[in-house]
């Protein structure tokens, strides 16, 4: 069970939030996997000012400050995420289009689906986002981990991150060069809350922008596992290789730990059966981990973000 929060704390947030300030919320509600124990206390701020004013009394107690966006990337322990956990409400699910010419500027709220977005977007013949099609979770998520797939990714696109500092919830405005996007990794300071992002698209036939987006889907339907809830890839791909191949080649498709077990579609999801528990996962990623260090003295590092208590 998570630690106890600081006193005055969930009365302080209730007062702003009312019934969005949920104590004690179970997170699996809130992960692609399914799993994941209690939050202290999950918050659905829908302004920035009700959002600075949690960052503020957290801050102001010394709680831990927790973002979830869509929970596609994240795996929460069974004894749950003490503190503070903040869940961008629908409030921060705006999207604005500009468009002018042969290039067009969308402003998303943090909040908004990035797959819909990426459809939004080549309905209207533009392109930069049509890898993104299929990556569940939402633009503020797919910031931070810099999501991509099929030689994409978002760093190419992002104009300007605006959001909030964690201390005292300032608002800042950063540039995308300044985020130094890497793979699966933007550099963002240390619990800043992105709270809306401003892409540049460029117009490109209307038929081919669909085209691409089309095909990242079906290689997705082909390649990858669906119907049981998972984080996607669960390791980063190593230099030069694949971290699917590698577990593959060792051996390691359809092992089980409790309910959770590697894919045999594609070896570096490890998907949710139904009941499995967070330490469940965390088994198979571990043996992973080993068996291709044995076997080809590779250290799978994880994409999947591990957080919470154990
Ligand atoms: C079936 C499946 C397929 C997937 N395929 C891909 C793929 O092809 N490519 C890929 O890159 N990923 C993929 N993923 C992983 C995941 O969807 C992406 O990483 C996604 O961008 C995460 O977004 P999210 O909103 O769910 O973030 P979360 O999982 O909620 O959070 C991820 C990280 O971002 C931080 N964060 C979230 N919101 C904010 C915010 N507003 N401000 C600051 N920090 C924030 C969190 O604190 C956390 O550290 C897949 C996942 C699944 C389940």
């Amino acid at each position: 069970m998570a630690e106890a929060l600081p006193s005055g704390l969930v009365d302080a947030v209730r007062e702003v939030l009312g019934e969005r300030a949920r104590p004690g919320e179970p997170l699996a509600r809130h992960t692609s996997y399914r799993i994941g124990g209690p939050a202290g206390l999950l918050v659905l701020p829908d302004t920035p000012a009700e959002l600075a004013s949690i960052l503020e009394a957290a801050a102001a107690r010394g709680a831990r400050v927790t973002l979830v966006g869509g929970g596609s990337n994240v795996l929460v322990g069974d004894g749950g995420l003490a503190g503070v956990v903040v869940k961008l409400g629908r409030g921060f699910a705006r999207v604005e289009w500009t468009e002018n010419g042969a290039h067009a500027e969308v402003r998303a709220g943090a909040a908004v689906q990035l797959g819909r977005l990426c459809r939004d977007a080549v309905g209207r013949g533009l392109a930069g986002l049509e890898f993104a099609e299929g990556i569940p979770g939402t633009v503020g998520g797919a910031v931070f981990m810099n999501a991509g797939a099929y030689g994409g990714d978002l760093s190419r696109t992002v104009v300007e991150v605006e959001g909030l500092r964690a201390e005292g919830g300032a608002p800042l405005r950063l540039g995308g060069a300044e985020l130094a996007f890497g793979y699966r990794r933007a550099l963002l300071p240390a619990g800043f809350v992105v709270t809306a992002v401003r892409f540049r698209l460029e117009r490109d036939d209307a038929g081919r922008v669909r085209a691409r987006m089309d095909a990242a889907r079906e290689h997705r339907v082909t390649a990858q596992p669906h119907g049981e809830p998972s984080a996607g890839s669960v390791f980063k791909n190593p230099p030069g290789d694949h971290a699917g191949r590698l577990i593959e080649v060792a051996g390691l498709k359809g092992v089980r730990a409790g309910r959770a077990r590697i894919s045999e579609r594609h070896a570096n999801f490890i998907v949710n059966e139904g009941g499995a528990r967070a330490e469940d996962v965390k088994a198979l990623m571990d043996m992973a981990q080993r068996v291709v260090w044995e076997r080809n003295g590779v250290w799978l590092e994880p994409e999947v973000r591990l957080i919470g208590s154990w």
